[in-house]
C-alpha cells in the first residue's frame, strides 16, 4: 500500500520541526510539501531553517531540498498538520479544509469549536463522530480535527483513569512549562535565567476548558462537557524541553493509593491498535521519591508517556501527584501524529490510499 502524502504547516518552527523528525521513515505518511510564512517561502527547507533546526540529527535527506511553500492550497499532499501560530491558523486552516485537505492541528484556533473534535485517541476517539457534524454545517470536504495544549495533555491522560474509575469533582494543578513551549526563540535567556515567570498568557484557559471537553461525552451529535471543578496555575520555568505538573485531585468515592495506581498501570486502550507513535504504555509510574524530573524523564517512551511520580495523599483534596511530559512530542507533533495513525487504522483516509 502506497503511503499518506502529508504537509506540514509552520514546518520551519519548533514544531513542524518536530513533525519532521518524528515523520522520518514513518511506515504510512510521507512528507511532500512543508510551508511556512512568506519569510521562509521560496527557500529550500535546509536555508529555512537554517541556524534554527534544533535536532542533532541531520535534517532528513527527503525534506532538505522540498521548497518551502506559502501556506496555501494547492500543496501537492492528502492531508496536513498543522504548527502555526495560532493567531494565523483559525483562517489558514479554514482553507485547506475548504479545498478539501483532512487538517490535523496543534493550534489552538478551532480545538474548543462545538464542531471540532479535540482528540486524544487513548481518551475520546469518539469524538470523531463530530467530524458528520462538522461536514454538515461547514459544507467542505476537508476536516479539522485538533489536538490538546501541552499541559491539558499530560493533564487529562492522567486523569482519564481516575475519573473513569472513581469519579472525579476537583482538580487542582500547577505547571512548570519548558522553554519550548513557547516556540522558537520564544522568551528571552535575560528574562528567564535565575527566574521563573508566573504568567503564560490564555494558557490557565486553555488546560481548564479543553480538559472539561476531552473528558465530556459525545451525545446527541455534540459534546456534554464534563463537570469537574479545576483550577490552573501555569508558569514559565528555565527548563528546555518538558512540563511538569503538580497535580491533586478530589475523587467521588473512597480509593486506597494502591487503587490509584492500578488504574494507572491498567491504563492502555490502544494497546491492540500497535500504531507506530503509540507509547507501549501511556502512563508511566515512576517509583523514586525525586522523580519524575524533565531532565531524566522527557524521552520514556519516545517521549510519548505522561510520566507519574510522587503519588500520595492530600492534605485539602484526596490525592496529588507530579506529572512530567514531553511538550513538542506528546504535547504537540507526537500528538498529531497519533490522531492520524487512529484515523488511518480506523479508515478515515481510505480515500487518499
Ligand atoms: P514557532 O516556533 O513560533 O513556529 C511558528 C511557525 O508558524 C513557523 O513555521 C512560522 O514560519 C509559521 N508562521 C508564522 N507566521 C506565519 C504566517 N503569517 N503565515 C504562515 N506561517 C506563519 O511556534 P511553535 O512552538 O512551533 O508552535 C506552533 C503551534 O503549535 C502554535 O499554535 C502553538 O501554540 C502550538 N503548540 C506548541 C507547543 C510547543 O510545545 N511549542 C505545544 C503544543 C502546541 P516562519 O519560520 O517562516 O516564520
Amino acid at each position: 500500500m502506497g503511503k499518506i502524502k502529508v504537509g506540514i504547516l509552520g514546518a520551519t518552527g519548533l514544531v513542524g520541526q518536530t513533525f519532521i523528525y518524528l515523520l522520518k521513515d514513518h511506515p504510512w505518511f510521507e512528507i511532500t510539501e512543508v510551508a511556512a510564512s512568506e519569510k521562509s517561502s521560496h527557500k529550500t527547507y535546509y536555508e529555512a531553517v537554517l541556524g534554527r533546526w534544533r535536532f542533532s540529527s541531520d535534517i532528513p535527506d527527503n525534506v532538505k531540498n522540498l521548497e518551502v511553500k506559502e501556506c496555501k492550497p494547492k500543496l501537492d499532499c492528502d492531508i496536513v498538520f498543522s504548527a502555526l501560530d495560532a493567531s494565523i491558523a483559525r483562517e489558514i486552516e479554514e482553507d485547506f479544509a475548504k479545498n478539501g485537505y483532512g487538517v490535523l492541528s496543534n493550534a489552538s484556533s478551532h480545538r474548543m469549536d462545538e464542531d471540532v473534535p479535540l482528540v486524544i485517541p487513548e481518551i475520546n476517539p469518539e469524538h470523531l463522530e463530530l467530524l458528520d457534524v462538522q461536514k454538515r454545517n461547514r459544507k467542505w470536504d476537508g476536516f479539522i480535527v485538533t489536538n490538546a495544549n501541552c499541559t491539558t495533555t499530560h493533564l487529562v491522560l492522567t486523569l482519564k483513569p481516575i475519573h473513569d474509575e472513581f469519579g472525579l469533582e476537583k482538580v487542582f494543578v500547577t505547571s512548570m512549562q519548558a522553554l519550548s513551549g513557547a516556540g522558537y526563540p520564544g522568551v528571552a535567556s535575560l528574562d528567564i535565567i535565575d527566574n521563573v515567570i508566573p504568567f503564560i498568557r490564555n494558557e490557565e484557559q486553555k488546560v481548564e476548558t479543553e480538559t472539561l471537553k476531552i473528558l465530556g461525552k459525545f451525545k446527541n451529535n455534540k459534546i456534554e462537557m464534563a463537570n469537574i471543578a479545576i483550577s490552573a496555575h501555569c508558569n514559565r520555568v528555565n527548563v528546555r524541553d518538558g512540563h511538569t505538573e503538580c497535580v491533586s485531585v478530589k475523587l467521588s468515592s473512597n480509593v486506597t493509593i494502591d487503587d490509584l495506581i492500578n488504574a494507572f498501570e491498567r491504563f492502555n486502550p490502544l494497546k491492540e491498535y500497535k500504531l507506530p507513535m503509540a507509547p507501549s504504555k501511556p502512563i508511566v509510574i515512576k517509583k523514586e521519591e525525586d522523580r519524575p524530573q524533565p531532565r531524566l524523564d522527557r524521552e520514556i517512551e519516545k517521549g510519548m508517556a505522561s510520566v507519574i511520580g510522587r503519588i500520595r495523599k492530600c492534605n485539602v483534596l484526596d490525592y496529588k501527584y507530579v506529572v512530567l511530559g514531553h511538550n513538542l512530542i506528546r504535547g504537540a507533533a507526537g500528538a498529531a501524529i497519533l490522531n492520524a495513525e487512529y484515523m488511518y487504522y480506523k479508515g478515515y483516509f481510505r480515500e487518499y490510499l
